[in-house]
């Protein structure tokens, strides 16, 4: 009997981790990836729950430059080939847009769904990914966890004089991962950067990819995100996360 060669299907989900921002107003020594929460790097954190996902694919991280070096040491104690995933480390750009640009310019072929994550949001549960990818490939658009909006909302003129109230039931704050057909974030990326070429610079740099779809033309869809997913910005937040992970402990 002959045997044919075993075939192992390339994965097919791409994982950007954007951690390249400085994180100024954190105001810690490192680049904010890189501020440890309860013994670990905010990245390694992320890293850690998206190793655990049960369908392994690429792993890209986007850093600082000058924490490249750092970056490949800490994700190799992960080893992340033998959980079945390829890890690539690629350099950040000025901007979070241009930072997942390069991220995507990482990806091999072959790639379906495609996740940018903020490195910022160390706690976000394995939950939240699944659940953005399952509705990824259910409904082949773009998709965003969100949470409720719990505090009220008020447009502020630049006098500091409030001018009217918005409606909260029709706001819902959004996090990351968000999730996307990988050929239409592309194709979104490819338009927007395009477009800043070509016309002047402007104020309106996108937040978040999913606005790069929107102004594309695409549906973002939402599914429910997680408070633990919530972004470190300022000391405050990761005195909040590191009381959420002793609460795990506990
Ligand atoms: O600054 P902010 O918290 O909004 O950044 C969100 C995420 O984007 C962070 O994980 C940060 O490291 C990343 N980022 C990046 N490149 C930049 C700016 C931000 O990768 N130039």
């Amino acid at each position: 009997m002959s045997t044919s060669p075993s075939f192992q299907p390339l994965a097919s989900l791409g994982v950007v981790i954007v951690a390249a921002g400085s994180g100024e107003r954190l105001g810690a020594s490192q680049p904010k990836a890189f501020v440890e929460l309860e013994g670990s790097t905010l990245l390694e954190h992320a890293i850690a729950t998206v190793l655990s996902l049960d369908e392994p694919g690429q792993l890209v991280l986007v850093v600082p430059e000058s924490h490249a070096a750092t970056a490949l040491q800490l994700s190799e104690s992960f080893t992340p080939s033998q959980q079945g995933w390829e890890l690539s480390i690629v350099a950040g750009g000025r901007e979070r847009h241009e930072s997942v640009r390069k991220g995507l310019d990482a990806l091999r072929d072959g790639i379906a769904t495609v996740l940018i994550h903020d490195a910022a949001r160390p706690l976000t549960p394995r939950s939240v990914f699944t659940r953005v990818i399952a509705e990824v490939e259910r409904s082949g658009d773009a998709v965003v966890p969100t949470i409720p909006v719990v505090d009220t909302l008020k447009r502020v003129d630049a006098f500091g004089v409030v001018r009217s109230t918005a409606d909260r039931r029709v706001l819902a704050a959004v996090q990351t991962p968000q999730g996307f057909p990988y050929e239409l974030l592309v194709a979104a990326h490819q338009t927007a950067q395009a477009r800043e070429e070509r016309d002047a610079p402007s104020n309106d740099a996108p937040t978040d990819d999913a606005e790069v779809v929107q102004r594309f033309g695409g549906t973002v869809r939402t599914v429910p995100g997680d408070a633990r997913a919530h972004k470190v910005t300022t000391a405050a937040d990761l005195l909040m996360l590191r009381g959420l992970l002793l609460e795990d402990d506990a």
